[in-house]
């Protein structure tokens, strides 16, 4: 009978950054049929689970859906006994101040398998994002975990951490949910011997694009603290490591750290764009204007399918082009071979890059990634010859006018461009209270849709607090006509292009003194 038997896998879901996420909580996400999650845990990682899996906030401390112990644990039990497997998914590290022991033990009384995936705690995940090495050769040979928090209505009053021995401690303290309790804990340091001096950092958010950290002493990061108006989670800690920072501080460097970037672009697309951003630092808000659908009738398409070896270029103008229209030669039986002899043409490298995940090679890439820089470079290779172009069912029509007084042009849709109906009210609410720092703009038609889709108040934040970056040249003409300034404009007509022109923007913002 064991496999009706469900199982609960505790899981670590890391400090904030969904990258540290471990490979096998990845995997076990990946088969969950109930997720139960805490408030910490990046909501990104839920998009591993299966769309049909169960997805439960538990979270217990701060703000919505706090749920108690006993349902958590009554809950997880249901679900495992039910033959379900359900992943508990917990910040940081489950059994790092996370009651994770206290559900396994709840498991093992009635009778539930579990198995533990450990994540990468606050201590590890946040300090070295902070730029605060937790052990150093010359600085420190020990860490302590330490609780800011002691229930004192709970077991653990009784037992009272030794602030005499952790004042004494010959290393580094990393004191979690100390931020209420700051003031107190540096002056009980300070009172049990530990000299005022001793540097100290608070981690606000740590791991994450809005991570903000606090540096000072024993003495004075309290006030600093303040001052800053730090919020929880917090991470405290206390050592000479903390004064290593400056030399090692390398997130809080990269070149779009803390930038806050609305990407309109369609979702599928939209993930290896926000992949790119994050690198650099950004927290990216996905807010597609439009989605990419299948053909309501793909009679058009099979025909020109049927008549592929009548043409002498076959030409592709996006990604999802490429992926639609060999996606439907799979469907009707062909494979690459039906595609003869036909040269292939795409606008830019990330459609030539989707046909080579397909082993097919581009024959044209212009230099320059625009509809008219294609035209141009195609018209010398097909006068007097049949072109097919596999596009959206909308958009711009330049290509097919251009080529058409010299050569036999066909224009087929081979996927569906429509509107969202709204933003993601979260994203549209930042953009309207103007704390979003930059919204990209990747087309013409995304950026009349997001014109119609932002409210008065949304499109007045536009070009003030809150820059645009546009892709080409004829995309900023569109903001403009609809009164929006460009404050950044790709100088190649690409996504990577985009982006290099957000940097250049952001970097020099930094280098005139506004303050980063
Ligand atoms: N199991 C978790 C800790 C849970 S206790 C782990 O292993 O990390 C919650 C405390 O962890 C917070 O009060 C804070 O002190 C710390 N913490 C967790 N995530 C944090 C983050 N992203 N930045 C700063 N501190 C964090």
């Amino acid at each position: 009978m064991a496999e009706t038997r469900g199982v609960v896998y505790l899981v670590g879901a890391g400090p904030g950054d969904p990258g540290l996420l471990t490979r096998r909580g990845e995997a076990v996400l990946r088969r969950a049929d109930v997720v139960v999650y805490d408030h910490l845990a990046s909501s990104r990682l839920l998009e591993l689970a299966p769309a049909s899996a169960l997805r439960v906030c538990a979270g217990k401390s701060i703000g919505h859906c706090t749920m108690p112990q006993d349902a958590i644990n009554a809950l997880l039990v249901e679900h495992a006994l039910a033959g379900r497997t359900v992943v508990r998914l917990k910040g940081g590290d489950p059994y790092v101040f996370g009651r994770g022991a206290e559900e396994a033990e709840h498991l093992t009384r009635a009778g539930v398998p579990f198995q533990v995936v450990p994540g990468v705690t606050a201590a590890i995940g946040v300090t070295a994002y902070a730029g605060i090495p937790i052990t150093h050769r010359d600085a420190s040979s020990a860490v302590a975990f330490v609780t800011g928090h002691n229930d004192p209505g709970g077991p653990s009053a009784s037992k009272r951490l030794d602030w005499g021995a952790l004042a004494a401690f010959p290393g580094t303290l990393v004191i979690y949910m100390g931020v209420t309790r700051l003031a107190s804990l540096c002056k009980t340091l300070i009172q049990h011997g530990k000299p005022a001096t001793t540097p100290a950092a608070l981690v606000e958010s740590g791991t994450l694009p809005r991570q903000r950290t606090v540096t000072g002493t024993l003495a004075n990061l309290a006030e600093r603290v303040a001052a800053a108006g730090i919020r929880p989670p917090a991470l405290l800690v206390v050592g000479e490591v903390v004064s290593r920072r400056p030399s090692l501080c390398w997130f809080e460097d990269l070149p779009l750290f803390g930038q806050r970037i609305v990407v309109t672009r369609p979702v599928e697309e939209d993930h290896r764009s926000a992949t790119l951003l994050e690198s650099l630092g950004a927290e990216v808000l996905a807010a597609p204007t439009v989605t990419i659908q299948e053909l309501e009738s793909y009679e058009a398409l099979d025909e020109a399918i049927a008549s592929l070896p009548a043409f002498d270029w076959l030409v592709f103008t996006s990604v999802h082009g490429v992926a639609a229209f060999l996606d439907r030669l799979d469907r009707l039986g062909h494979d690459t071979r039906a595609l003869g002899s036909v040269k292939l043409a795409a606008i830019g490298p990330a459609t030539a890059e989707a046909l080579r995940r397909y082993h097919l090679r581009a024959d044209l890439i212009p230099s320059s990634f625009r509809s008219e820089d294609l035209a141009e470079a195609l018209i010398p290779q097909v006068r007097g010859g049949r072109v097919l172009l596999a596009r959206a069912d909308r958009g711009r029509t330049v290509l097919k006018e251009t080529l058409e007084p010299i050569c036999h042009v066909e224009q087929v849709a081979v996927y569906r461009n429509a509107d969202a109906e709204a933003l993601p009210e979260a994203v549209a609410a930042r953009i309207e209270q103007g704390s979003v720092d930059w919204i990209t703009l990747t087309s013409s038609a995304i950026t009349e849709r997001l014109y119609s889709l932002l409210s008065e108040v949304g499109r007045a934040r536009v070009g003030h607090e809150i820059r645009l970056a546009s892709l080409s040249p004829i995309t900023s003409e569109t903001a403009r006509r609809l009164g929006w300034s460009v404050a950044a404009e790709a100088q190649e007509y690409t996504w990577p292009g985009l982006v290099d022109s957000i940097v250049a923007a952001v970097t020099a913002s930094r280098a005139g003194g506004t303050v980063g």
